[in-house]
């Protein structure tokens, strides 16, 4: 039997919150509705941020009202606090992601707050939403290495996630903000987080600013992960960090899978159509390869091509 592999499409979220345009809620609503339609375990919807900050994530009410959920597809959001999770909560989502950074600069840089203060605002979370059947992911920022400090010590990735198991929530996202990871350091950091994380969901959240970013999934499927986050087209970055580029490909990454013989329960030419829209969505080209080159099943006829000898 084929294994399965859980794909998380982040586009709408983190791809779109850093592009300078809004992007119309019709046009967010119509994507994340053919995104469901596509065999995606989860979709990032919206952030529950401020709108002053993020303007492009200012209509998450309305995407969240006018989307239609597909039974089987998990809607997540992130939510920086409390005030954000009962905005989501009224919303009805699935899943929220709650986010703190591995490093102290960027989680000042991101939310303001000290990572301790973080961890005390999560605990005020979990309590105000015991008895709610709402899933919560913890999100850990910068874990592979930090644009302002460098390297960022294991220890501190491994005590976060172990606080994050503590507080009790559902699922742990490790996450190379800013495309610092490579293969050998995600095996061996992974290898250790899965023993962890073996009784929760346990995704990782790469971006391929320097290229590495499906070198690192192979890093990961090899250390036992089995859910990744992916933006259509390529799309993506933090707003927060200096140089953060597009995350992984989600069309690239179900394309790699599939062709190893992985089970990604995703359709990819329904993938690749919605993928074809992005860059008339966002009005700039895109990262995504895939799309550009079509399927390596993809054959061509001979007398398509122009002989170098005729
Ligand atoms: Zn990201």
């Amino acid at each position: 039997m084929k294994q399965r592999i859980y794909i998380h499409d982040v586009a709408v979220r983190d791809g779109f919150q850093i592009e300078r345009e809004f992007i119309p809620t019709e046009t967010k609503v119509a994507l994340i509705d053919e995104l469901s339609k596509t065999g995606l375990a989860k979709i990032e919807v919206a952030s529950f941020v401020s709108a002053k900050a993020i303007p492009n994530m200012r209509d998450a009410e309305q995407v969240l009202s006018l989307i239609e959920r597909v039974p089987g597809v998990i809607y997540s959001v992130l939510a920086p606090n409390l005030r954000g999770v009962e905005r989501a909560m009224q919303c009805h989502v699935d899943e929220i992601n709650l986010f703190c950074s591995a490093s102290e600069s960027h989680n000042r840089a991101n939310v303001n707050r000290a990572v301790a203060q973080s961890l005390q605002g999560f605990g005020e979370i979990m309590q105000a939403l015991s008895g709610s059947d709402l899933k919560v992911n913890g999100n850990i920022s910068t874990a592979f290495g930090c644009p302002f400090e460098g390297a960022v010590a294991p220890g501190k990735v491994f005590a976060l996630v172990d606080q994050f198991l503590e507080l009790g929530f559902d699922g742990v996202t490790i996450a190379d903000t800013t495309g610092m990871a490579n293969p050998k350091q995600v095996r061996e950091l992974m290898t250790e987080i899965a023993k962890r994380c073996a009784e929760v969901e346990l995704t990782l959240h790469f971006h391929n600013t320097r290229g590495m970013g499906l070198a690192n999934v192979l890093a990961g499927l090899d250390a036992g992960v089995m859910r990744y986050d992916a933006a259509l087209g390529g799309l993506g970055g933090c707003p927060f960090a200096p140089g953060a580029s597009g995350n992984i490909c989600t069309e690239d990454l179900v394309h790699m899978l599939e062709s190893m013989g992985y089970d990604t329960g995703v359709n990819l030419d329904r993938l690749l159509k919605a993928a074809g829209k992005i860059s008339g969505i966002v009005g700039h080209d895109v990262p995504g390869q895939v799309l550009k080159a079509g399927k390596s099943t993809d054959l061509h006829t001979l007398d398509s091509v122009a002989s170098s000898a005729g």
